[in-house]
């Protein structure tokens, strides 16, 4: 599978960290240490307080920002929620939707997924759509069947045309925030699945195009081997988007990968 044909992207989830008084300074750093890069797109995504800092702060367009949620309703009586139109005015570009968290404790469900993600689209943002099994549904053998259903069900949702435009993420619930990685090959063998899903759900061209990205522990010492695989677009990352420095080797290593460096 030829990966010209997609972006490579490297995005940030600072999940619920930093007050908005320490984005600034935390953002002039990312942007000194942020490697030159022609081949991959990187991406923050802030707590929804942080996101007018990061606009002001990341002018230059080399990073760009977004958020780590959205509501599925357009306005209206929906006290604590926040729409898509309101991150598209703040000029995001990426939201995530479906992570395991909000899946876990805001009771997110692959039918609430696909409708942020539509959302998230029709206001010309990209949806980063999280997958993931349990490392219960590993165990039985259960992953390909819950992630295809996933990826399925949230697809279902968009527009004819308009699927190629969503990146996804596939990120093994048990490797989140746990130090375990999956292995290359393991990761490998999900993303490719989650083509395959792709191609037969809204076919080849359409699979060809769309970013996979693997999540769940990557960091500076696991980031180039995962990213060789051929179906690894780029990674979703976490803790290690909260050191500065480590983002910035991640984003280094797609330079290695990618023979820019
Ligand atoms: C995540 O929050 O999506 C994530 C992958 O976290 P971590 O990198 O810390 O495992």
């Amino acid at each position: 599978m030829n990966k010209k044909y997609r972006k490579t992207l490297i995005a940030g989830n600072w999940k619920m960290n930093l007050v908005p008084s320490e984005v600034k300074p935390f953002a002039e750093e990312l942007r000194t240490l942020m490697p030159k890069t022609k081949t991959c797109e990187v991406a923050v995504m802030v707590p929804f307080t942080h996101i007018s800092t990061l606009r002001r702060t990341l002018k230059d367009n080399r990073i760009s920002y977004g958020a780590q949620d959205v509501s599925i309703h357009e306005k209206g009586a929906f006290t604590g929620e926040v729409s898509a139109d309101m991150l598209a005015d703040l000029n995001a570009h990426y939201v995530i939707v479906g992570h395991s968290e909000c899946r876990q404790y805001h009771g997110d469900n692959d039918f609430t997924v696909g409708q942020k993600a539509a959302a998230v689209l029709e206001k010309k943002m990209t949806p980063i759509i999280c997958v993931g099994e349990s490392l219960e549904q590993r165990e039985r053998g259960l992953t390909m069947e819950h992630i295809s259903y996933q990826v399925r069900a949230a697809l279902s949702f968009i527009p004819e045309g308009k699927e190629r435009q969503c990146v996804i993420a596939y990120e093994p619930i048990w490797a989140i925030g746990t130090g375990k990685t999956a292995t290359n090959e393991e990761a490998q063998e999900v993303c490719e699945g989650i083509r395959a899903v792709i191609r037969a759900k809204c076919g080849a061209r359409v699979a060809r195009g769309v970013s996979i990205l693997y999540g769940g522990s990557m960091n500076p010492k696991n980031a180039q081997e995962l990213l060789s695989m051929p179906d690894i677009d780029g990674g979703l990352i976490g803790g290690a988007s909260l050191k500065p420095r480590d983002f910035a080797q991640i984003i280094d290593a797609v330079a290695k990968v990618t023979g820019e460096e």
